[in-house]
């Protein structure tokens, strides 16, 4: 099948554009490089380097591309950094996604695929979280993610596109060739694991006083060949349908910093800071729905081997892409 993929080059969608091609397809890459590099994107992809805001280069891209599915990741996904530069994540979320989907119907897509997130539920009235749970997002990452689903849902009704929407928890864990470099690393386990490389003198845990056992956030990890799995499944089945993606298991910030001590058998040195703003104390999913209905079953369910394949990954690449 041809595949347009945005986002190919950034970290989850490198990962799924080396599946795709595993499995044969031909693959068009769409990205504008600002958070995703060159040298994450599989050889064996076209690659198309341009942004979802220029409207005319994505309805070019996506008919040229000649796909019959759309898989879209490309996104500012950071929740710190909407909190501070909102306008950031409703245009290139929103709006850059708008060019998508118009693109999408132009050119007779029947099919797209979205990452979506669990920051679009805000805090949950219960854990494990299912897909029927309420979308109150504290955050405008979430909300940018939330509206996007509402988009894609009435494109759907109205234009008959076929819409999968990934509510992805917390993405991590490497291919043997593509890991997680961000140009500024904010996420939890890169920053503990360049403690472990001595690139970093230590780890600073953003809040020590939630609600939560030991008093850190608690997420639910899930690694990126399990999420590209999924898509996979996605993309063979000719349905429409919302899927939470993680483990069901929640680790809290001191359980992921001592995995990594574990694995990496480095001393991580922490430095306890008041809490990130936007970050809810505790998200862990539900998959049942994709283990039912998708006949998902992830193969790195356990923390140590998320971590295992991360740590394999920076040992491998110490500058990641540069
Ligand atoms: N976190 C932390 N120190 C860091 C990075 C993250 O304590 O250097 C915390 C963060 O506040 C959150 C959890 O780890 O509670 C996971 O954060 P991450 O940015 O990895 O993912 P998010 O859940 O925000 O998507």
């Amino acid at each position: 099948m041809k595949v347009f993929v945005t986002g190919g080059a950034g970290y989850i969608g490198s990962v799924f554009v080396e599946t795709l091609c595993d499995a044969g397809h031909e693959v068009t890459v769409f990205d504008n490089l600002s958070e995703g590099h060159r040298g994450a994107v599989d050889p064996r992809a076209k690659f198309v380097l341009a942004d979802l805001n220029d409207r005319n280069a994505v309805l070019a891209a996506v008919r040229d591309s000649g796909a019959k599915a759309v898989v879209h990741f490309a996104a500012n996904a950071l929740v710190g950094e909407s909190m501070t530069n909102p306008s950031k994540y409703f245009r290139n979320n929103v709006a850059g996604g708008l060019n998508l989907a118009d693109a999408a119907v132009a050119a007779g897509v029947r099919k797209f695929i979205f990452s979506s997130t669990c920051a679009t539920y805000g805090p949950p009235d219960r854990v494990p979280m299912d897909e029927s749970l309420p979308q109150r997002p504290i955050n405008p990452y979430g909300e940018s993610k939330l509206m996007f689903e509402s988009v894609l849902r009435w494109y759907r009704e109205l234009h008959g596109l076929e819409v999968v929407i990934f509510r992805y928890f917390n993405a991590a864990g490497a291919s043997e060739q593509f890991g997680e470099h961000h140009r500024i690393e904010t996420h939890l386990i890169p920053n503990v694991l360049k403690v472990a490389l001595g690139q970093a003198s230590h780890v600073s845990i953003f809040g020590t006083d939630y609600p939560t056992p030991d008093g850190t956030c608690i997420r639910d990890y899930i690694h990126i060949a399990d999420l590209a799995q999924a898509h996979m499944l996605a993309l063979q089945r000719g349905k429409s349908g919302v899927f939470n993606l993680g483990n069901g298991e929640g680790f809290s910030v001191r359980e992921v910093i001592a995995t990594c001590e574990r694995i990496s058998g480095a001393k991580i040195s922490v430095v306890e800071q008041p809490r990130r703003p936007g970050d809810p104390p505790r998200l862990v999913a539900s998959a049942t729905k994709a283990h039912q209905e998708l006949g998902w079953k992830p193969r790195f369910p356990s923390l140590e081997d998320i971590v295992r394949t991360a740590w394999s990954w920076h040992q491998k690449h110490p500058g990641g892409y540069a």
